[in-house]
């Protein structure tokens, strides 16, 4: 049976919403606390408040609804960490109300599940943290996907303007359900009118636009700027933090983007690809592995089965695809 996800869209649209508003809030008003895990990457209050906001919507609307999320609170319930957890708390207490630590904590744990279901939301609470505190772009990027294919995908990007006289300065709302087209609107308030998202018409490789990660340990910048040349693209790359890099060739600013393995073996996490995939999708893109294969999502929180991520305008990807195995495969036989 078809399903419209009409009402996953708006309770998904509302929570990312929600989760936006307490980012940009948190981001004005205090300098972010950041606080390193064990990977050592940066995150901050706003992280955690934002992953309890999703996830208490999300799971209030969907109780059965496993929740694959980027945070977990283990580290919140330490002693040494209670000044932390108050900042949280009082950072989502617009959108929470009035909480406890354990509510808080208990809210953000529901996104702790870490094996593939048959129907799963996954959640990035801010994708780009680096990008948040550089005061850059970063993303809300939540999910739902039911038999391995992503069905409802939302990107919210706070610092992100709509294109032209639409800017309002709130930032873009992207959303696409599987089969329905892809969308943006303000994330200023639910009331906001949406457009529709198309990638751009691009055809030659040499008047494509490409863009990468600002974080070269993201992904290869010299290995992009042999493709580049060898395409025949003149232009810098655009660089910027987070799915809002899929959100700009979505909506036809960029028309490829890049995400090339800095070393063997990592294993890119759903979380930071399931939202931004629908979007570009529906937006009339595609998206594959840079062995030109279909992102696995029934593998649990990594994309086990692919490495790095090729994304494309559609009329470009079989050329960008074969130029970047040239690359990468001439790298492979020399080290
Ligand atoms: P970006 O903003 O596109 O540079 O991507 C940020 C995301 O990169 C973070 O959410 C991390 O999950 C992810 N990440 C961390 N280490 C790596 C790596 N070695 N290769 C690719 N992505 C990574
Ligand atoms: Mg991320």
């Amino acid at each position: 049976m078809s399903h419209s996800y009409e009402r996953e869209l708006s309770v998904a649209l509302q929570a990312v919403r929600d989760a936006a508003a307490i980012c940009r809030s948190v981001q004005s008003h205090i300098s972010p606390v950041a606080l390193e895990k064990q990977d050592r990457s940066p995150v901050t209050i706003a992280d955690f408040a934002s992953q309890a906001a999703v996830c208490r919507a999300i799971g209030d609307a969907f109780p059965d609804d496993p929740i694959i999320a980027e945070e977990d609170s283990e580290s919140l319930r330490t002693p040494e960490n209670s000044g932390f957890l108050t900042n949280i708390l009082n950072a989502a207490s617009e959108t929470l109300g009035e909480t406890t630590a354990d509510q808080l904590c208990e809210w953000i744990d529901r996104g702790g599940a870490n094996e593939y279901s048959a129907r799963f939301w996954t959640l990035d609470p801010i994708d780009g943290t680096k990008g948040f505190l550089r005061k850059e772009q970063y993303a809300v990027s939540l999910a739902l996907i039911v038999d391995g294919q992503i069905q409802v995908g939302l990107l919210a990007c706070p610092n992100l303007p709509l294109q032209g006289a639409a800017d309002d300065g709130a930032g873009s709302l992207f959303s696409a359900v599987r089969g329905q087209g892809a969308e943006v609107r303000s994330l200023a308030s639910a009331e906001e009118p949406a457009q529709p998202v198309r990638v751009s018409a691009t055809a030659d490789p040499g008047d494509a636009r490409l863009c990468e990660s600002v974080e070269s340990g993201h992904s290869s910048h010299g290995h992009s700027a042999q493709i580049a040349s060898r395409l025949g693209i003149t232009g810098d790359p655009i660089r910027l933090d987070s799915q809002a890099k899929y959100a700009v060739v979505a909506r036809g600013e960029a028309d490829i983007y890049l995400r090339l393995p800095t070393r063997k073996g990592y294993r890119e996490r759903i979380w930071d690809h399931a939202g931004g995939v629908i979007v570009v999708e529906e937006a009339g893109g595609r998206v594959s592995d840079v062995d030109g294969r279909p992102l696995d999502f029934t593998r649990g929180f990594a994309l086990e089965e692919n490495r790095g991520v090729v994304v494309t305008n559609a009329n470009l990807h079989d050329r960008v695809l074969s130029v970047v195995q040239e690359v990468l495969g001439t790298e492979e036989q020399t080290a």
